[in-house]
């Protein structure tokens, strides 16, 4: 039932939280080569907003598709950033693939996770090469519309999240174009790009611990 998916969406967001407090160092000082310093702290303060305000939508009775829209706008209003304004766009477009009223599937996880890019694609307007964290989700959604074969949802997403790692790390030979690291040209080149590392972080978390 949705209530169930919507507890196991709370714990994922905990674990996002988790593992962004983790790394927020590591995100911070990748962001200040050639960005503004403040991925590790913008993706800190997102994910423990989202955790939080699911925490809050779990206790109120809420289903998986509102505590997903209220996760995602707890993101961006907490993050600030770019990136904040993504990822919260995203959870918000992927809460609508579930119901209030109605449990998941493997594959309703898949089409929440595409959607979810969708909306940074949309939303951010990036294309590949761009060195933004797209870099890294495309690969990551084509590898996942490889892997998946109806039922695999966490081992397709983990095996992707490998792929989307791989990518993250390639975009240290792409001078950035986009996002604040533009003003700075060619400081980026030798670095990858933070938004496309953390996406590959969020994604194995997510294919670790979906089961
Ligand atoms: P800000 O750039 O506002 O300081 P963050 O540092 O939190 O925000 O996020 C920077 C990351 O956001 C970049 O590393 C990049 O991956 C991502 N990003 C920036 N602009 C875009 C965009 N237009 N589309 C997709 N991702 C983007
Ligand atoms: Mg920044
Ligand atoms: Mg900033």
């Amino acid at each position: 039932e949705s209530r169930e998916v919507a507890t196991r969406i709370a714990g994922v967001l905990d674990l996002f939280e988790a593992v962004c407090a983790r790394e927020e160092a590591e995100l911070g000082r990748i962001d200040a080569i050639a960005g503004d310093g403040d991925h590790g702290q913008g993706m800190a303060y997102g994910t423990k907003g989202a955790a939080a305000a699911a925490k809050t939508a779990l206790a109120d009775g809420a289903g998986a598709r509102t505590l997903l829209v209220r996760a995602g706008e707890a993101w961006s209003e907490s993050a600030g950033g770019t990136s904040g304004a993504l990822w919260g766009g995203a959870l918000i477009a992927a809460a609508s693939t579930f119901a209030d009223d109605a449990g998941s599937s493997p594959r309703t996880i898949v089409e929440a996770v595409d959607a979810g890019i969708d909306a940074v694609l949309r939303l951010g307007g990036a294309t590949e090469g761009d060195k933004t964290m797209v870099d890294a989700a495309i690969p990551f959604r084509a590898a996942l519309a490889d892997a998946f074969t109806g039922d695999n949802a966490s081992a397709a997403i983990l095996s992707a999240a490998g792929v989307a790692r791989s990518a993250a790390d390639a975009t240290a030979d792409i001078t950035a174009s986009l996002g604040r690291a533009r003003v700075l040209g060619d400081k980026s080149l030798g670095t990858p790009d933070p938004g496309a590392i953390s996406f590959s972080i969020l994604m194995t978390e997510l294919g670790q611990h979906l089961a």
